[in-house]
């Protein structure tokens, strides 16, 4: 039997794993005690890694080339020149005819960094459209609008180390114990070291995080920012701010403190629905602990204010002082695994690579001079809701999907598979050939998937890890940095750009693709240049930045005081109180909030293939108060249809003490090829964040009745 480490390739905490293997077969999985993630354990879904690489998942998997001449017809097998050049003719016709804008990629943050590097620099450099956008977008982007908002700069401040210093947690829109589950580990042992460690949860539920909690606050849906703004009226009433540290490193205190006069904790516990009381004792703690860490994720990124919920939460961090010191600061916790190194390589449609700004004249010439073109476009592309709406209007005539499935996992379904049937062209790239989005590929490529691909990630805590190939891939499926390159040279061809598209892509190894991404840091916040693939093998993971000639990468950021805004200090930003974008009304009268289970994760394409990761849920349940039900004549198991504004599902009901009446739950998993029609997703708004274009995926309004 043979061993190779590698990453698993779920959740932001990003867990070392050794990969058991024997005969080009997948035979077992166990933590890495190496890895400074996770130090040997894993949880429920890593720990079953294995098994979804099992023989009999291959009949999950795609495995050659396939194309459909006519929509009517199934797709064909094809060779890997046929796809490729059929997409490149296709997409150059459409260029030509149309614009560069006319085409689009939609990728996903479990793409690995390299893949990711050259779908940027396709799409950005080659064609010429900044119509770049991945899942991330959906969990992520207002995490990244936050902070550099209020920081300066999208980089996490924190380490999953600094549970370990911290003397009050503060978790808000995140159920750890389930998403991320390691990460919670620590938190346990991190209490139990330190018994006077307070640990406070914000959340609508009760869920297996509040239910461990000292304080929890059980906020109505939506109503985070007149939390955090009657906690800092609370903090300058009681004199608990830290005036030198808000003097010394922030700017813009006044207008806020002004703003938060409004948000008595009277006022505000009406709004949330929670005990004055609560409110005070959050605020005490949060700002009279020696050292304060919030740890937060979808429950303040998905709604249409997310950035400002990110904002007003640092808000608090800057008022307190709570930031820059071990155990202090705003963590955001990533859903997936390489979500942080997507928005390294600039792999959003508002972002440029190295966290450069699209807006900036002379950041634009940097990377067009980096990649040998004459320049990047400066205009936004379309974001996740309006890349869809734009295929929708005909606006956006081929799309290329790669590693996500969108047909499951973006808001008002209904709107996307509308969208995806008027495409002309849609190609999926995909590991998995059952998804929903697969239904729609006019062409489908054969990628491979965890297991068979080498290359690095990101997680939550800039911490840069080696992923490796254990096994070869099966069928004719290729790696997504290779498919990306074969496409790039063929498009170049068709659209007369033969020789450029050569000198950019010619890479022939995911190192060579590495190499010239940490050089494009050079400078940069993010700085990896001293970051090799040798470095990775011999040191294990290391955190950004990492500059040349350095030893270390940074454990945490800003314990200078200095922000890299352009007066160095860190702003704090004016917050009020919205509604979310539907309320409950008399057709519509109950909140539906969604969540990730435990065993469980994302849209269930490897999870799925597991049987035993099926035993602590095994179907979607709308969770639901029993006076709702009683009053709806239900009993746990009844079949029920649940309906917003937008479309309707049928699922068994659960009761559920882990809510309060008016409220119901869904889990975010099922789409629709396993719920037998629409996936839940088909009832949730794509009502989005002006700022971060973040689509409000945590909450809609429903009826739900006996089915
Ligand atoms: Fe994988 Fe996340 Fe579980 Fe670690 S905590 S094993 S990264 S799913």
């Amino acid at each position: 039997m043979a061993e190779t480490k590698s990453t698993c390739c779920y959740c932001g905490v990003g867990c070392g794993v050794v990969i058991e293997h024997e005969a080009g077969r997948i035979t077992g999985v166990r933590g890495d005690p190496d890895h400074p993630a996770n130090f040997g354990r894993l949880c429920t879904k890593g720990s079953t890694l294995h098994l979804s690489a099992a023989p009999d998942t291959l009949i999950a998997r795609a495995l050659y080339p396939a194309l459909r001449t006519d929509r009517n017809a199934g797709r064909e097998r094809v060779s890997w020149d046929t796809a490729l050049d059929t997409a490149a003719e296709r997409f150059a016709a459409i260029i030509a005819e149309h614009g560069p804008d006319a085409v689009a990629v939609y990728g996903a943050g479990q793409l690995l960094t390299e893949d990711y590097y050259v779908f940027n620099k396709l799409v950005k450099g080659l064609i010429g459209t900044n119509n770049l956008d991945t899942n991330s977008r959906l969990c992520m982007s207002s995490a990244v609008a936050g902070y550099k908002l209020s920081l300066g700069a999208d980089a996490p401040p924190c380490s999953y180390e600094d549970i370990a210093h911290s003397h009050a947690l503060f978790i808000t829109g995140s159920n750890t114990a389930f998403a991320h589950p390691i990460a919670f580990r620590r938190i346990e042992d991190a209490r139990k070291a330190r018994p006077g460690m307070k640990l406070v949860v914000v959340d609508p539920r009760r869920t297996d995080t509040a239910e461990a909690a000292d304080l929890h606050l059980p906020l109505l849906p939506g109503t985070d920012i007149a939390l955090y703004n009657a906690m800092l009226h609370v903090m300058l009433w009681e004199g608990w701010v830290n005036r030198d540290y808000i003097e010394a490193h922030t700017e813009g205190f006044d207008a806020v403190k002004k703003a938060v006069r409004e948000y008595t904790p009277a006022m505000a516990a009406t709004l949330c629905g929670l005990e004055k009381k609560a409110i005070e004792q959050a605020a005490e703690i949060f700002a009279t602990a020696p050292a304060t860490m919030s740890m937060y994720c979808q429950g303040l990124n998905q709604y249409s204010f997310g950035t400002h919920n990110n904002s007003a939460l640092i808000n608090l961090h800057l008022a307190t002082g709570q930031i820059g010191r071990p155990g202090a600061g705003p963590f955001s916790l990533t859903g997936q695994p390489n979500a942080m190194g997507g928005r390294e390589v600039g792999g959003l449609a508002n972002l440029l690579s190295a966290h450069r700004d699209m807006a900036n004249p002379e950041h634009r010439a940097e990377v067009a001079a980096l990649w040998g073109v004459d320049d990047v476009p400066a205009q936004p592309g379309k974001s996740a809701v309006e890349m869809f709406n734009g295929l929708r209007s005909g606006e956006i005539k081929a799309i290329w999907i790669a590693c996500t499935n969108p047909a499951q996992s973006m808001p008002d379904q209904a709107l996307i598979h509308e969208a995806l049937a008027k495409a002309e062209f849609v190609v999926v790239q995909e590991a998995f050939g059952h998804t929903e989005t697969c239904a729609y590929a006019d062409l489908l490529l054969p990628a491979t998937t965890w297991g068979e691909k080498d290359g690095t990630v990101t997680n939550s805590e800039r911490a840069i890890s080696r992923v490796r190939a254990a096994v070869s891939a099966p069928g004719e499926a290729r790696h997504d940095w290779a498919i990306v390159v074969d496409f790039a040279r063929r498009l170049g061809i068709h659209m007369g750009k033969a020789d450029l598209a050569a000198r950019m892509f010619p890479y022939t190894t995911p190192e060579s693709i590495w190499n010239e991404h940490r050089e494009s840091t050079r400078s940069r916040d993010l700085d990896i240049t001293g970051l090799s693939y040798s470095l990775l093998e011999n040191a294990g993971p290391q955190q950004w930045p990492f500059p040349e000639g350095a030893d270390a990468g940074k454990v945490r950021l800003y314990e200078d005081g200095v922000f890299p805004t352009p007066s160095g200090k860190a702003r704090f930003v004016l917050t009020e109180h919205r509604i979310t974008a539907e309320s409950p009304s008399a057709r519509y009268p109950l909140h539906l909030n969604t969540g990730r289970l435990r065993d469980q994760w994302h849209g269930m394409s490897r999870t799925g293939l597991v049987a035993r990761l099926y035993s602590h849920e095994p179907e979607p349940m709308l969770h639901m108060h029993k006076d709702d039900m009683e009053r709806r004549g239900l009993a746990s198991g009844d079949l029920v249809q649940v309906k917003s504004k937008r479309g309707d599902v049928v699922l068994k009901v659960l009761e559920s003490a882990t809510l309060r009446p008016g409220q119901t739950f869904v889990p975010m998993h099922w789409g629709g090829n396993t719920m037998g029609g629409q996936g839940v997703n088909v009832l949730l708004p794509s009502a989005f964040d002006p700022y971060s274009k973040q689509p409000e995926l945590k909450h809609a309004a429903v009826q739900v009745e006996k089915y």
